[in-house]
């Protein structure tokens, strides 16, 4: 082992010492990896193969102690450092350029209490890991919509799911949080201990320390009528509006995504996928008026075990492909902006990419804007436009389309980005990043002070103290 150049929190930097890297290395149970290692490319990457960020250190913690090592190292050297939990965050912020890693890979474990109805997940766990556990007992929360997206972003942020119309957001059934704070120190947030930090964990993002673990409340969850129906092109704003007026009028037991997509031949579709958690044959009846409009091309709506659900999407976004994100929330669809969006699917560079509108969900939309971080309470939901290529020659076409359609859009919508789709300040604007913190923000400064008066969690979407 070589000294070290590594980034510094004032975006200067500064060489440690061949023996102190050997000294934390020594600390660490898990593997201290940097650019000589043969492994170093593997752990740098995440899913969006667009991220292409080198970090000097790569902290791969093998448990709780080396993660409050990994934040004391940091701390004591002033270290810039990014959290990878599971690496799906689009903008790719659990990478930082030249910085410290600090990687959870190697904390996934998932351990359920059946009787108590509930679960403890480690902060790198994935959501199939998760609900692979869950189910062998018959039980769920909510979780995202692709299974390998990790729990850690997703819970922090919010987490839409489908399973979020009976239940609410994944972060409104968080019981309790172990985290590991900027100074080093382990705190265990709850509605009752540390409710303040607690409140601010659900939609605050990784502000506050490194979650090391999360318990969740569980449900019984059999299989569930679900499954997408397709329609030509040709009745894409029908369809859509169709949609609009089911989402806003729907029992709790349904959550719903619409898109405009290509099919594996090239043709473009609209989709509803539909998502019924309650008694099979109700929701025969529920989902009905959708099932017969059109007719569809195509009709999978069927009784799908939870597994398969959260797996619905996950062939549309394989991990190393390129991806630029563009979203925001919407309390209503007008027709003017299914038009829109009709209009600027059409003009796509890439048939990979697709457009939607993700539902937020009867139970989510219950809960006070300010009962958690999580604001945006009054949003039907989410609108988003996913470019998906292949080819680094088009990047540039793909995210200017991706950039003309939010521009497009933007009348239609609230002006709050999602968390979780939103990226760093250099990309972003503080501005952004503040509206999407929304009525909360204050608040989450004020907890931001308290919690990480340095800002040592800032490659992320940050909330800056003001100490
Ligand atoms: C294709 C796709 C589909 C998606 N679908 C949904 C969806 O259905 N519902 C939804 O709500 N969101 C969805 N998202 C957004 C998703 O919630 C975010 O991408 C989220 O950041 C992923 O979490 P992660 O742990 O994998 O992220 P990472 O890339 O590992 O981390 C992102 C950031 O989260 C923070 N973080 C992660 N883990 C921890 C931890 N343990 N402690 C502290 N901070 C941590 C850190 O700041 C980190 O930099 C989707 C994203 C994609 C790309």
């Amino acid at each position: 082992m070589t000294d070290v150049r590594i980034a510094t929190m004032d975006g200067t930097g500064k060489v440690l010492e061949s023996a102190a890297v050997q000294a934390f290395r020594d600390e660490l149970r898990g593997p201290l990896i940097g650019p000589e290692d043969a492994n170093y490319d593997e752990t740098r990457s995440v899913w969006n193969g667009m991220i292409d960020r080198r970090p000097a250190l790569i902290a791969r913690c093998g448990g709780v102690a080396d993660v409050i090592a990994a934040v004391r190292f940091a701390r004591d050297n002033q270290l810039l450092v990014s959290v990878r939990g599971g690496g799906h965050n689009t903008p790719g912020i659990a990478v930082c350029e030249r910085g410290l890693m600090i990687d959870l890979a190697g904390l996934r474990s998932v351990h359920v209490d059946h009787a108590r109805r509930t679960a403890r997940a480690e902060g790198g766990a994935t959501w199939s890991e998760f609900d692979r556990e869950t189910q062998a007992f018959g039980l769920a929360t909510t979780g995202g919509a692709i299974s390998h997206t990790g729990i850690g972003g997703l819970t922090l942020g919010g987490g839409l799911g489908w399973l979020a119309g009976k239940y609410g957001l994944a972060c409104d059934n968080l019981v309790s949080v172990d985290l590991v704070t900027a100074d080093g120190s382990m705190v265990t947030a709850t509605a009752t201990d540390n409710p303040e930090l607690f409140w601010g964990l659900r939609g605050g993002g990784g502000n506050f320390g490194i979650v090391t673990s999360f318990e969740y409340r569980l449900h019984p969850v059999g299989p569930l009528l679900a499954g997408p129906v397709f329609y030509p092109f040709a009745k894409a704003r029908e369809a859509l509006a169709l949609y609009r007026d089911f989402a806003t009028s729907i029992p709790d037991e349904v959550n719903t995504v619409a898109a405009l997509m290509n099919s594996p031949d090239g043709d473009p579709l609209a989709a509803i996928v539909l998502c019924y958690n309650g008694d099979l044959a109700i929701g025969e009846k529920v989902l009905r008026p959708l099932r017969n409009f059109g007719p569809p091309v195509a009709d999978q709506v069927a009784p799908t075990p939870y597994r398969t659900v959260q797996t619905f999407f996950d062939e549309a976004f394989i991990r190393g492909r390129r991806y630029y994100f563009k979203s925001n929330f919407t309390s209503s669809i007008s027709d003017e902006a299914v038009a829109t969006l009709v209009e600027q699917f059409a003009t796509a560079p890439s048939p990979l990419s697709m457009v939607y509108f993700q539902q937020l969900g009867n139970a989510a939309n219950r809960v006070h804007a300010t009962e958690t971080a999580f604001s945006h309470r009054d949003a039907l939901c989410e609108w988003g436009c996913d470019a998906v290529w292949l080819d680094p020659t088009d990047d540039a076409a793909n995210i200017r389309w991706a950039r003309q359609v939010a521009e497009a859009m933007r009348p239609f919508t609230s002006g709050s980005d999602y968390v979780n789709h939103i990226g760093l300040e250099a990309e972003e604007g503080a501005d952004r990043i503040k509206a999407a913190f929304g009525a909360n923000y204050d608040r989450l400064v004020a907890l931001k002070n308290r919690y990480d008066p340095t800002n040592l969690f800032r490659h992320n979407q940050n909330i800056k103290p003001t100490v």
